[in-house]
């Protein structure tokens, strides 16, 4: 390589596209850095598709895409259980089908909450004394809670056993909401606070605004998360993840957060840059690669 080229973690939802609508320009301005030698690498807190489900819809505005370029948390979960647990091999899941898939694609042995319930659904409270969740499930090394829209009290019940048997409690994210195209409705932090109350252990939680998401994302094209420049909409998920591993970051104001909320962040809440559409964030990367020469 005789330049350095940039290490781009872009978020989706309020950067790429809002709901089914594009945001005008941005697919184009990474297609250019793309060209130009940058890596460009998808990072999502959303816990419920797989990867290849994102390929269409993100190469359809124009960005450069490949499924191995998108790290959703489910994803993330999957390296980071791979990389700093070698030993789990068998994990009990609170979540989507997307999720299964993703734990299933790297190596992991997939027991599902819903699968296990039906072994213990019997007869005493809410029909679940059967028997015992972690036993009925197959005694699993970890519990991994994502976005489960089918949850139930049996599910929560396996989950909560396998915790209280002592395995490890990973969470996709934290994210309390999930924001649809026509409402808003609980998240994935909403289910993981609700296993989290019920058996009284706080999970590692993968996804913005911990590091372990933008870590996995530049583990995956052999770089450091430190070299990343984050692209975000959201203060406190993309911005403090951005934060939590020492990357640059640029904060879009084409989602969630407005002018006034970075005014009203404390300094040490901040993205490195603002851009309010696709021409500066395009004039930002512009600059972050001169700065990158300048130091070469
Ligand atoms: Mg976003």
């Amino acid at each position: 390589m005789t330049s350095p080229s940039l290490l781009l973690l872009v978020d989706l939802d309020g950067v790429l596209y809002r709901g089914a609508d594009p945001v005008p320009g941005v697919g184009a301005v990474l297609a250019a850095r793309a060209a130009l030698g940058d890596d460009v690498v998808y990072v999502t807190n959303n816990s419920m598709w797989y990867r290849t489900e994102y390929v269409d819809r993100i190469a359809g505005m124009g960005a450069p895409v490949s499924a191995d370029r998108i790290v959703s948390s489910p994803r993330a979960t999957a390296l980071y259980l791979r990389d700093h647990h070698p030993a789990i091999r068998h994990v009990l899941t609170v979540g989507a089908s997307g999720m299964d898939r993703e734990l299933e694609d790297a190596g992991f042995r997939v027991t599902r909450a819903g699968d296990a319930g039906e072994l213990i659904r019997g007869e005493g409270v809410e029909g679940t004394d059967g028997g015992d969740g972690w036993e009925a499930a197959g005694r699993p090394e970890a519990v991994v809670v994502g976005l489960d829209p089918q949850i139930d009290y049996l599910r929560l019940t396996v989950a909560t056993d396998c915790i209280r048997a002592g395995v490890l409690f990973i969470a996709t994210n934290r994210d309390p909401v999930y924001p649809t195209e026509r409402a808003i409705r609980p998240g994935a932090g909403s289910i993981v606070a609700a296993v989290e109350a019920a058996s009284g252990v706080t999970p590692i939680s993968i996804g913005k605004p911990a590091p372990y998401l933008l870590e996995e994302a530049a583990r995956v094209v052999g770089r450091e998360p430190a070299e990343a420049i984050m692209i975000g909409d959201g203060l406190t998920t993309d911005i403090a993840a951005a934060l939590a591993v020492g990357a640059r970051s640029i904060l879009m104001l084409t989602g969630v957060t407005s002018r006034a909320d970075v005014d009203a962040a404390s300094p040490d809440e901040r993205p490195t840059w603002v851009a309010a559409d696709a021409a500066e964030l395009a004039a930002l990367l512009e600059l972050a690669a001169l700065l990158e020469r300048a130091g070469d």
